[in-house]
């Protein structure tokens, strides 16, 4: 969706993304199954730049937008790799974002936590009329339990203000509710490694919004846009937008408290007057087809369409003004930079991950994310490639994985010093995983999901791939419900 134009990648690019550490992000979308996680999912797939094999223009598209089936068939077997362009003080970066595919069902736990193995990050999402679940939770321990830092998209808002017709401050009671159960989990994992885990929308790690119709929105994207009216800052305004703060406006001051003597009537919350109320009354202008309403409010939010709005109605028109107002891939784009990147993740993640010694040139390497150190790869998961062979998909944590490189392939039962579960072969091919299909490349550093091709005989599920003689494996993934408590 949106009418705004989608930033081309080449490969050149993308393998140049790889080497800058801080520029990924790898995560998985988590919740509660028919919370709406494969709706978000196309959300943020179809908001990522357009990535050519070779030169931007030529023919050859990786990332077929159109065809969502397909789409859905590659992130269902793996995951994908995005590029993103995200505004940081008006000046666009680059992001190259890893979204692995974890399945929904609990009956899947293995392959949940194999999926957040190679993560360090999740986009938790919460249905809000539904609330925290089942799943929500389990799934929320597992990643937690994996070092994995959550932000959260609580969903299907749509549904209260076009079925229920809550007003402003009911929505925002139940979204704190919906926080506040998350975040009830997330303290049960005082593992202070990680730093502050809970979270907040003034933090900028909590959106709303609905995947289905397209739209979403962080505090931060209206905090920008007020402090940038009134030459405020933009943190104390997102503070503002959250939680017990009222604007006054006979007194033109923020004030945290509700009923002030000097006023008649109670004060609007920060967050409904500039944020909930609008939205609100914005879908509601649209869907009673009031068009004077309609009109004004456009005006006095500052949408500009491009025109192309003229022949839709109704939901068309809704989804439509949204996606381009407010679109939820963006939402997701503004807390998905704000999750670690492997070189901040892999630094409190290796003594989960590895099962040597915390000193050892293995360790170090992980530790450091240092492409230059020996290789040490943890394959997560074997992908169907063709018919009959398979890639080994997974995530580098330390070197550089090359074709032609000779490694050694240690399965789950290798000892170091033996030779028990032990290959030793040439990687034939190194591919990653974009979209409609998988691209050919040279290398991958450390910090980046690869497939490799021509090791599918020697691995039955999971493995550690390494250069070094002495490594030890990394560790075997357990799985439990209950909370590690340090
Ligand atoms: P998953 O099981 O978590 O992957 O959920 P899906 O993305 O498949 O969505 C489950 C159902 O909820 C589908 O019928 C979706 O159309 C619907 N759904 C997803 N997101 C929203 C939303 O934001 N609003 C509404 N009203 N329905 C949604």
């Amino acid at each position: 969706g949106g009418s705004k134009t989608m930033p081309h990648f080449t490969m050149e690019q993308v393998r140049s993304l790889m080497d800058q550490t801080e520029k990924i992000r790898s995560l998985s979308i988590i919740a509660h199954v028919d919370h709406g996680k494969t709706t978000l999912a196309d959300s943020l797939i179809s908001r990522a730049g357009i990535i050519s094999a070779k030169v931007a223009g030529e023919a050859r598209f990786t990332h077929g937008r159109k065809d969502e089936q397909e789409r859905g068939v590659t992130i269902k077997s793996t995951g994908v790799t995005l590029c993103f362009e995200h505004d940081e003080d008006g000046h666009s970066q680059p992001y190259l974002v890893n979204l692995i595919d974890s399945p929904g069902h609990v009956d899947f736990s293995s392959e949940v936590t194999a999926a957040l193995r190679i993560t360090d990050g999740a986009i938790v999402v919460v249905d809000c009329i539904e609330g925290c679940a089942v799943q929500t939770e389990t799934v929320l321990r597992q990643a937690l339990q994996e070092r994995v830092k959550p932000c959260l998209f609580v969903n299907k808002v749509d549904r209260c203000i076009l079925e229920m017709q809550m007003d402003a401050e009911d929505m925002y009671l139940r979204f704190r509710t919906a926080i506040e159960n998350v975040n009830v989990i997330i303290a049960t994992y005082n593992d202070a490694s990680m730093g502050d885990l809970q979270v907040r929308p003034e933090a900028g790690n909590v959106a709303f919004g609905s995947g289905l119709h397209g739209w979403g929105f962080g505090v931060e994207h209206f905090a920008k846009m007020l402090s940038a009216k009134t030459g405020g800052n933009k943190s104390r305004m997102m503070e503002k937008l959250w939680g017990d703060w009222f604007y006054h406006p006979k007194k033109k001051l923020w004030t945290n408290v509700q009923h002030p003597e000097d006023c008649q009537e109670p004060l609007q919350r920060g967050f409904c007057q500039y944020i909930m109320n609008p939205i609100n009354q914005l879908i509601r202008a649209i869907v009673d087809k009031d068009s004077e309403r309609y009109e004004k409010m456009m005006e006095r939010l500052g949408i500009v369409l491009k025109g192309e709005e003229k022949t839709l109605t109704g939901k068309q028109l809704m989804k439509h003004v949204m996606q381009n107002w407010i679109n939820a891939g963006d939402s997701l784009v503004s807390m998905i930079v704000n999750l670690p990147s492997p070189k901040v993740a892999q630094r409190y993640r290796v003594e989960n991950l590895y099962d040597g010694p915390m000193d050892d040139d293995a360790a170090m390497g992980i530790r450091n994310c240092n492409p230059q150190g020996p290789l040490m790869m943890y394959v997560s998961k074997m992908v169907p490639a063709d018919k009959s062979r398979f890639f080994a998909f997974g995530r580098v944590f330390s070197g550089t994985v090359a074709t032609g490189q000779k490694v050694r392939i240690q399965g789950p039962h290798y000892k170091p010093g033996t030779k028990e579960d032990l290959h030793v072969k040439a990687i034939q091919r190194t591919v990653i995983m974009m979209g409609r299909g998988s691209e050919l490349i040279q290398d991958v550093p450390c910090g980046n999901t690869v497939a490799l091709a021509g090791v599918d005989q020697y691995i039955l599920k999971s493995g550690t791939i390494t250069t070094l003689e002495d490594a030890h494996n990394f560790t075997d993934m357990k799985y439990s419900v209950s909370p590690v408590v340090k």
